[in-house]
């Protein structure tokens, strides 16, 4: 992927201009970690032949894990969170007490269902919204290794808002190299579509009139507010000259927090975190070779 070399660099500008953000920080370097171990790759679905009729690649996937991976990997950022201060013993406790079952909460975090995720909060105590915030980080290991698998699988003609592999709305937009081609692109599973210039991507208002854009202060840095009055939601557009890396997606919505801010003061917001909800299912398969290759790796 070739990532190593710029992925430091972004988080670590980000460590020293926001150090008041590095309690997240903290729990996406260990995401980013997590994501470059091989055995979530192993857990990758064959393909069913679809990503057609609007529905994202991962939508009716089965995904079979390995209880210990998934299992560690939630004590883990848990953990992690715990150092940071955050809320989770509700979780925890719930967790180790057999109350709250992993693959249940994988599954939850994996389709990005806030219903469900609420509904776990509700039920185990967590009123902090420590569940919500952690779901993305808990699914991106595994959203990450879809993509790779996935990524040329993608239609050439997806015309939605949403992303094509797992149903997520786009963070951002990219206006890619000299062509000035229009990308969007998802922080969840780091994944990449074109799109028209003058279209919103969250209802599909075409209409000229009703699309504009707001320049930011730092418009040396060619960041823009893409707004559409026809649901008075936005996306944030940035011109790069080689693609962001997919690892790094999540980092430059983050780093670019400012424009998020102008958005708010100018009334438009963002979609509630839900694009086109999938439906997946996540299976338990323990398996020995799976384990000794897990142990080697
Ligand atoms: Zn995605
Ligand atoms: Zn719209």
């Amino acid at each position: 992927m070739g990532s190593r070399t710029a992925r430091p660099s972004v988080l670590a500008t980000l460590n020293v201009d926001h150090p008041e953000w590095r309690p997240l920080l903290v729990l996406i370097a260990e995401t980013l970690r997590e994501t470059e171990r091989p055995q979530w790759t192993r857990c990758v679905p064959a393909l069913e032949p679809h990503g057609r009729g609007g529905r994202p690649l991962l939508d009716g996937a089965v995904i079979g894990v390995n209880p210990r991976l998934i299992e560690r990997w939630i004590r883990r950022i848990l953990a992690r969170a715990a150092d940071t201060g955050t809320e989770v013993q509700p979780l925890a406790r719930a967790m180790a007490a057999g109350r709250l079952s992993p693959r249940f909460l994988f599954e939850a975090a994996m389709s990005q269902d806030v219903d469900r995720l609420d509904q776990l909060a509700t039920i185990h105590g967590d009123d902090r919204g420590v569940l919500r915030a952690l779901a993305p980080l808990i699914a991106r290991p595994m959203l990450q290794a879809c993509r790779r698998a996935w990524a040329d699988r993608v239609p050439a003609d997806w015309a939605y808002g949403y992303c094509p592999i797992c149903g997520g709305w786009p963070a951002l937009a990219e206006i890619r190299g000299l062509d000035g081609v229009r990308y969007l692109r998802c922080a969840a599973c780091g994944g990449g579509w074109r799109t028209e210039w003058l279209r919103c991507p969250f209802c599909g208002e075409d209409d000229h009139e009703k699309l504009g854009s707001l320049v930011s202060a730092e418009s040396l840095e060619r960041q823009t507010i893409d707004v559409c009055d026809g649901c008075r939601q936005y996306v944030k557009t940035v011109t790069t000259l080689t693609p962001i890396r997919p690892d790094d997606v999540l980092l430059h919505d983050l780093g670019t927090v400012v424009l998020d801010v102008a958005a708010l003061e100018h009334e438009y917001c963002r979609p509630a975190a839900k694009g086109h909800q999938v439906e997946l299912t996540v299976v338990m398969q323990a398996s020995r070779l799976r384990d000794v290759l897990d142990l080697r790796s």
